[in-house]
């Protein structure tokens, strides 16, 4: 069997995405910029899919610009404010310890230009509150950045008191809604940001395609200088192709939301609970609440997370040990030191993360194997036979 858990570090493209994509392969071949009738048709498409875009997360399509990715749309969002306003409002950034890497290395260059940041600590479940916030406050902060839904363990911030706590403030508030769109309700009006930023191949779009919304009177400095496209503020001859995409897939999503995310969350539940019956000695790293539906995080007591993912691959199983960008280095998650956990025990965890597109049946032979490999592992690990020598 081959069971792809690893949603949230790509999705498969749907199939219905594909064909909305098509004529982009093929007649609609136009540059948006010019004024003959071709031209004006792929003006037209792209328009349509911002329409798509802005319904999607409930703001003007004037607010939505196409960028490469959701890393750009993170850079241009933070960069671009902090940039435009730090002379007039000062130097001081707010975000979390849990942030992805797109904000975080960012943040990091930042400071190297002179900017400082205060990155709040996360509890034990994964969450910052809006107190927290408020008393980060500085009369040079110009930006708050926190993201929406973590990519690792699944936790989803109080955006909406944040972002209060924000204006109340005089100060811009950016989301990282990578994980979230697509996945849960995400409505810019009621989360109150400024600008939010979102990736298509997070929810059945292709890779290689993103969007930024920037509320109106909102002027971040641009990241790329060239033409006039995205209304002068994004140059560069725009991916169609990859526009239709995001413009169906978002669609799609937010039109089976509800149905999705229960479905989805009885997936995560039924694969929790099999995993804390099955597997001695494991902490679920996911809190209990206000998580994604689709993400669980496990650490496995005295076994290492490479040397089963390797074992689940050879099983036919993707799954992740921490986010792909951070697979590959030796520390272990920040996420996961951010809640608490030991280096040993950090070292330990998995990520499944799931979509629509997974089965019970998928969900019962993770369960079938997972168990087995932890248990395999556990024996050759003379950390177990040390940990169970203790416990006796
Ligand atoms: C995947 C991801 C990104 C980066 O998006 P790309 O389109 O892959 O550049 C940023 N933030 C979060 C939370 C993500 O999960």
């Amino acid at each position: 069997m081959f069971v792809y858990a690893d949603n949230a570090a790509t999705t498969r493209i749907d199939p219905d995405v594909v064909k909305a994509m098509m004529p982009a392969f093929g007649e609609l071949y136009g540059n948006p910029s010019t004024i003959y009738s071709k031209g004006r048709e792929a003006k037209e498409a792209v328009n349509k899919a911002r329409e798509q875009v802005a319904k999607a997360i409930n703001c003007r399509p004037a607010e939505v610009y196409f960028t490469s990715c959701g890393t750009e749309s993170d850079n241009w969002a933070i960069r671009g404010i902090v940039k435009h306003y730090a002379a007039k409002k000062g130097k001081h950034i707010i975000t979390t310890n849990i942030e992805h890497h797109a904000v975080f290395e960012c943040l990091k260059a930042l400071e190297k230009e002179g900017f400082e940041v205060t990155y709040l600590p996360v509890n034990e479940e994964g969450f910052v509150t809006a107190q927290q916030v408020k008393e980060a406050i500085r009369p040079d902060t110009v930006l708050i950045t926190v993201m929406t839904a973590n990519n690792e363990i699944g936790s989803i911030q109080p955006i909406e008191e944040i972002a209060k706590t924000a204006k109340e403030n005089g100060i811009f508030m950016h989301t990282d809604a990578v994980q979230a769109v697509g996945h849960i309700p995400v409505d810019v009006q009621k989360m109150g940001v400024d600008l939010l930023s979102l990736s298509g191949h997070k929810f059945h779009a292709p890779k290689g395609v993103g969007a930024l919304y920037v509320r109106r009177g909102v002027l971040p400095d641009n990241l790329l200088n060239g033409g006039g496209q995205e209304r002068g503020r994004r140059p560069g001859t725009e991916n169609i192709a990859g526009i239709l995409g995001l413009g169906a897939a978002i669609e799609k999503a937010t039109s089976s939301l509800e149905r999705d995310m229960e479905y989805v969350s009885a997936l995560r539940d039924r694969l929790i609970d099999g995993i804390l019956k099955n597997i001695p000695q494991c902490k679920i790293n996911t809190p209990s609440h206000h998580r994604l539906p689709g993400t669980v995080n496990v650490s496995v007591k005295h076994i290492e997370g490479e040397s089963m993912l390797l074992l689940l691959d050879m099983n036919g199983i993707c799954a992740t040990s921490g986010s792909a960008c951070a697979s590959g280095d030796l520390d272990p998650s920040h996420v996961l030191l951010a809640i608490g956990l030991p280096h040993e025990i950090a070292h330990g965890s998995v990520r499944f993360s799931f979509c629509a597109e997974n089965t019970v049946e998928e969900i019962d032979y993770i369960l079938d194997v997972f168990p087995k490999i932890a248990q395999r592992l556990r024996e050759m690990s003379p950390l177990w036979e040390e940990a169970m020598k203790n416990d006796i």
